[in-house]
């Protein structure tokens, strides 16, 4: 594996939020929520990996096109976030039969910018294959932070009881235009695949979405104070 470091803010004196993000719905959904609260002084840390090839081309170029587009729009809404990308190759292997690779790719990326009192943020949601090999996952970090001897770095998964519609339900109160992140892992040409696992739970959570919106508007219409009827 080889990997290039690159330059990486200095730690504030009450730490960094550091979120992890790949340009899908969940991670971008997750760098929304702290972007919400940033500052010129306070900007949240956005670290992104270009793993190649272990993730498609094509892949690739969608996830920075989404990426680009989200830091601009988030731009605009005066939000500051510090975007750093590690490029990684070679092959990964992690969890149980190494059935989760992805891990491993953010823990390498971690290994290189982690810092005493960062604060790190994962997007996982509750039906993710990451929960198998969490154990196995903690153990690595937190013998990471052992070596550095770092004391206060902390590992958060806000997300993790979260469905995927609740985070759809999330980019629309925020007003995150779809345009702003792509979640498919077998696309050809930059378009969704609509095949893949992703892309499955992606359409039942907006159908699911659709459905509760309905039926939200129905309870509303309920609740108005129905007209007094004139005699
Ligand atoms: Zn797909």
């Amino acid at each position: 594996m080889m990997m290039r470091d690159r330059e990486y803010p200095k730690t504030h004196d009450w730490g960094r939020t550091v979120v992890v993000w790949s340009g899908g719905a969940d991670s971008t959904c997750l760098l929304n929520h702290y972007a919400g609260v940033s500052s010129e002084d306070w900007p949240i840390v956005a670290l992104s990996v270009v793993a190649y090839p272990h993730i498609s081309r094509p892949l690739l170029q969608k996830q920075a096109e989404v990426q680009k587009r989200y830091l601009e729009w988030a731009k605009r809404r005066g939000y500051h976030i510090k975007h750093h990308t590690m490029r990684v190759t070679g092959s990964f292997g992690y969890g149980r039969e190494g059935n989760a690779p992805q891990p491993s790719l953010w823990l390498a990326a971690l290994s290189q910018i982690l810092d005493e009192r960062d604060r790190v943020m994962m997007g996982y949601i509750r039906t993710d294959d990451v929960w198998h090999c969490m154990s196995e996952f903690r153990d690595v970090f937190d013998a990471f932070c052992k070596l550095k001897e770092f004391k206060h770095a902390k590992l958060e998964f806000p997300f993790e009881w979260e469905h995927k519609v609740d985070i759809l339900r999330r980019l629309k109160k925020g007003k995150v235009p779809d345009r702003c992140w792509f979640s498919c892992d077998h696309t050809k040409d930059g378009k969704p695949c609509g095949q893949c696992s992703k892309c499955d739970e992606l359409a039942a959570a907006r159908a699911l979405l659709k459905k509760q919106d309905v039926a939200r508007k129905v309870i509303m219409l309920d609740d108005k104070p129905k007209k007094k009827r004139k005699r």
